[in-house]
């Protein structure tokens, strides 16, 4: 019999926890998971899900005006922000309570309140002391938000989902995943939108071409663009409207400010520095391969460890981590070839190297681009383009990277991910026959480069 009360303590019920959780019970592990917020973490509670929700609502104003390009007549529309977030507000209840079901139905104890690392073998939850063999921190991320004179004015995306009442006017601040994603849905949704960015342009990391190109879409679809601008203060109006000293020397005025300036890893009161668990800087917790910090019983996972906060990576990490200890696996994680989508309008999807990034690494390569208007525009009135481009190996013809703007872009890159890990050329691309007529059909039939070294 194990000298511990279990074999396995999670700290964070988030998608790494719960699944890293699910999985060793699964194995026949004695596991128990302590969460104080809401089962499902960021990504069901205040992330990937909600927005995604909000990103689908913010479609429909568009898609009415098209529909009336192919012989609908629509009639009176008009949007009802409270119908919209409760509604959501009861998906992620459903969801909440399924990630309940799947933790307990595993086998798993559930403990509702704060774990807190005691020592290398304990964790405190709500007074009580539990023991366990291993401990796993996934506690994720928190946003952050820079100090300025009139901070506590601001929303981060902790708070967007619940607002009270839909803004007239909002501002989103950041370049980065967040900010266009809900400049995208405060757009799309009817509000006055502003995006304020400190540098030249925004989706800094991303290839260039495809930065300028979305920054031309975002601005057809009336998100008023800052960039090389940042605010300087807020101060509330005796109306209740909120006035924005930015830096370049103007005034704006808004009805709502969300920071979308970044997340740090989510690590306050959790005892680490007693135990003398190593940090970065930033609070992340340092891990080695095998995900376990420099106290052997204790192992991290997920955004915590800041390698790539993105659920899918967390997922894996918990995956690979539990297999390691339980099965002796391989802990290694390929964090090769991660394709990403941003759902901003229209979505980014992205894997491998940016043109930028293929250049600096000295690679010689054959740039492939294609820019046009969907088949769908060409009735719906809409001048929204796609642009779609790829990178190319000359060398060994290999596909390095591939690049698109335009609908359902995450879906399409998912697939082409896969070809991309397999080491995919672009003659097999070339051989492979098109699905017509699609958009994605584009990425079989680019000719000839546009660009070469
Ligand atoms: P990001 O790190 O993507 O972007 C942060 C942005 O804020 C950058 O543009 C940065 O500018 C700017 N910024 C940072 N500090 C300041 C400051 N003090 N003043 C002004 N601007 C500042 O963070 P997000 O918050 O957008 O998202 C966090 C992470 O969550 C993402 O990196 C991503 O991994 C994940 N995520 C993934 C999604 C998806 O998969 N679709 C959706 C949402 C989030 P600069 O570029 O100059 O540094």
């Amino acid at each position: 019999m194990s000298a511990y009360d279990f074999d396995l303590f999670v700290i964070g019920a988030g998608s790494g926890g719960v699944r890293a959780a699910r999985m060793a019970a699964s194995m026949g592990v004695k596991v128990a998971v302590t969460e104080d917020r809401y089962l499902g973490g960021t990504c069901v509670n205040v992330g990937c899900v909600p927005k995604k929700l909000f990103v689908y609502a913010s479609h429909y104003k568009e898609e009415f005006n098209e529909a009336t390009g192919f012989g609908w007549n629509v009639g009176a529309r008009s949007f009802d922000w409270p119908t919209l977030r409760d509604r959501k507000n009861d998906e992620i209840s459903r969801l909440n309570g399924i990630y309940r079901n799947l933790l307990v139905n595993s086998g798993c104890e559930l403990l509702e309140g704060r774990g807190t690392l005691v020592d290398e073998h304990t964790v405190a939850v709500n007074g009580k002391q539990y023991t366990a063999e291993r401990i796993i921190v996934a506690t994720g991320g928190w946003p952050f938000v820079p100090d300025i004179k009139g901070k506590e004015h601001i929303i981060s995306s902790n708070e967007v989902f619940f607002l009270e009442a839909f803004p007239k006017r909002a501002v989103v601040v950041g370049g980065g995943y967040i900010a266009v994603e809900f400049a995208g849905i405060f757009a799309g949704l009817g509000s006055e939108t502003s995006l304020i960015y400190r540098g030249d342009l925004f989706l800094r990391g991303f290839d260039r071409d495809l930065r300028e190109f979305v920054a031309q879409e975002v601005s057809k679809k009336h998100v008023d663009l800052k960039f090389n601008n940042n605010i300087e203060s807020i101060e509330k109006q005796a109306d209740g409207s909120l006035l924005l000293k930015l830096t370049d020397g103007t005034t704006h005025e808004t009805d709502c400010v969300l920071y979308a300036t970044g997340r740090v890893p989510k690590v306050d009161n959790l005892g680490l520095e007693a135990l003398g668990i190593e940090q970065q800087k930033n609070g992340a917790i340092i891990v080695n391969e095998s995900f376990q910090t420099n106290v052997p019983s204790v192992y991290a996972i997920g955004d915590v460890i800041d390698r790539v906060q993105l659920t899918p990576v967390a997922l894996a990490e918990g995956m690979a981590l539990v297999r390691h200890l339980y099965q002796e696996g391989n802990p290694a994680v390929d964090y090769d070839l991660i394709p990403t989508a941003v759902f901003c309008q229209p979505n980014i999807g992205t894997v491998g190297l940016s043109e930028e990034q293929a250049r600096n690494q000295g690679k010689d390569i054959d740039v492939y681009r294609s820019e046009f208007r969907a088949m769908k525009h060409t009735m719906s009135g809409s001048e929204e383009r796609t642009l779609m481009k790829m990178i190319v190996e000359k060398s060994t013809d290999k596909v390095l990277g591939v690049h698109m703007v335009g609908p359902d872009a995450g879906e399409i890159i998912q697939g082409l991910a896969v070809a991309l890990k397999a080491g995919a050329t672009k003659a097999v691309f070339d051989s492979t026959i098109g699905i017509h007529p699609t958009a994605a059909e584009e990425f079989v039939t680019m000719r000839e480069p546009v660009k070469a070294d």
